[in-house]
Parts: structure tokens; C-alpha cells; sequence
């Protein structure tokens, strides 16, 4: 059978939710073998997301963990307890003999069909181009003679992995070998979460470079316009109350 992949998202309460999350949902659900652990930034489970999962027809796990208020500041990575939670519930969930591939799937990033048949076979830790991201139309991996020696980027070119969340996949034995391997908060400089995660992991001449070499882009770090809600009644007009 092929591996499962396990896409983790981490996703927060906000107007614009539910439409990343119907957008994504439909995208998922033409992948086979496909399990979604969604993990929101909240003190609960909120019953949006709780219909919203339930209806889907994707498996899926649910979980919650509320980001601390001090890291909710701008400059400061984002999710990072919601991507560590996904990593834990995997690691008491899944065994040995489970193969599968893991991928940090953001809830407002833009999904090729194509990239999940490229991240299916990764046997330790896969790369690939990125597009609309780090100031630039693409980011990615330089493949020579099948291996990464560096990286195409406007951004930093001095990160060890300079590359986006949405730019690599890994394996999930490899998951599950490097119990210890996080996202880390402390001592972790914006921008820095991806290479400080895969030094725990992987080195760079193990990468495994998919999408043709890493010369296509399969995937893109879009990003939602802020919804203007300027003209939002002071106090409720309509005497229904609608889910958006
Ligand atoms: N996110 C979150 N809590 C927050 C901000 C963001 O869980 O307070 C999630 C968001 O839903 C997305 C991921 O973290 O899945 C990355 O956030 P965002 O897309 O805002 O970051 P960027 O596009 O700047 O990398
Ligand atoms: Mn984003």
C-alpha cells in the first residue's frame, strides 16, 4: 500500500478561516491515502472546526493547544506548539510498521495535486521549490549531479536550510527515530524554525531533491488579503446567526 501522508495544520479563529480551510479540504480530498491532523491555535476544539472536520469526508485528527500570548507578536515565529503537537500525537499514535510521510501544510498556502505524488516516496527527508516566497517569485534547492548544494533564495542565504515550511517533507520513521526532533521557540530567530527543525533530522547531502530536480514549482506560499469588515453592524442586525 502506499505510505498515508499526514499533512499538519496548524490554523486560528479568524474571518477568513473557513474559507482556507473548504479550499484546502478540496484539494485534500483528491489525494489517496491522505490523513489530515489539523491543530488549532485555540484553548479548545471549536465547534466550527468540529463540523467542519466532520463533514469533510477526510480521515483526520483534531487537536488544540493556545499559543501563549507572549509569542503571539509579530516578528515571532508562528505555530510552533500547534506543529509540535501534530509531532507528538504522531509519535504516541504511530508505530514502526506504519510508513508514511509527514508535510507542514499552512492553512492559506496554495496545494499542486502533483506535489503529493512527488513527496509520496521520501525515504528520509525531500525538498523542493517553493513559489511566491522570500521576496522573490520561487525559492529553491540547487541540485547538482542529484544532490543539494544550495539554494536559490532572496532571503537569508546564510540558513543552513534555506527553505519554507511548505518546501519539505519527511518520512515518518524519520519521525519517529528523533523522538526529541521540535520546533523550538527558545533561541529560534524568525525565520529560523524550518533549518533549526531539519538540522535535528537530516544534513543537507541527504536531502532527496523531488520535482525534477527541484526545477518545478508544485507549491505556493500565497497568502489572504485581510477581509475588510468596516461595514460589520455594531450590534447584531440579522436576527439569524450565520457560520462564515
Ligand atoms: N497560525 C496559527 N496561529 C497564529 C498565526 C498563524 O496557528 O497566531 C497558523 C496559520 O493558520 C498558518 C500557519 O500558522 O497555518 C502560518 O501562519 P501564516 O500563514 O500567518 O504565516 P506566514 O504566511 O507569514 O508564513
Ligand atoms: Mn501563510
Amino acid at each position: 500500500a502506499l505510505p498515508v501522508i499526514y499533512a499538519i495544520t496548524p490554523t486560528y479563529s479568524r474571518a477568513v478561516q473557513k474559507a482556507e480551510l473548504t479550499r484546502l479540504s478540496n484539494t485534500f480530498r483528491q489525494v489517496p491515502r491522505f490523513h489530515w491532523i489539523v491543530v488549532e491555535d485555540s484553548n479548545t476544539r471549536t465547534e466550527l472546526v468540529s463540523r467542519f472536520l466532520a463533514r469533510s469526508g477526510l480521515p483526520y485528527t483534531h487537536l488544540h493547544i493556545l499559543t501563549p500570548r507572549r509569542y503571539k507578536r509579530s516578528g515571532m515565529p508562528r505555530a510552533t506548539e500547534q506543529r509540535n503537537a501534530a509531532l507528538g500525537w504522531l509519535r504516541t499514535h504511530r508505530t514502526r510498521t506504519d510508513s508514511g510521510v509527514v508535510f507542514f501544510a499552512d492553512d492559506d498556502n496554495t496545494y499542486s495535486l502533483e506535489l503529493f505524488e512527488e513527496m509520496r516516496s521520501t525515504r528520509q527527508v525531500s525538498v523542493w521549490p517553493v513559489g511566491l516566497v522570500g521576496g522573490r517569485r520561487y525559492e529553491r534547492p540547487l541540485v547538482e549531479n542529484g544532490r543539494v548544494v544550495g539554494w536559490y533564495t532572496g532571503w537569508r542565504p546564510d540558513r543552513p536550510f534555506a527553505i519554507d515550511m511548505a518546501g519539505f517533507a519527511v518520512n515518518l520513521q524519520v519521525v519517529l527515530r528523533s523522538p526529541r526532533a521540535l520546533f523550538k521557540r527558545r533561541g529560534s530567530q524568525p525565520g529560523m524554525q524550518e533549518s533549526d527543525f531539519l538540522k535535528q533530522i537530516t544534513r543537507v547531502e541527504q536531502l532527496e531533491p523531488k520535482a525534477h530536480n527541484c526545477t518545478r514549482v508544485l507549491v505556493w506560499h500565497t497568502r489572504t488579503e485581510k477581509v475588510n469588515l468596516g461595514n460589520e453592524p455594531k450590534h447584531r442586525q440579522d436576527p439569524v446567526l450565520i457560520e462564515v
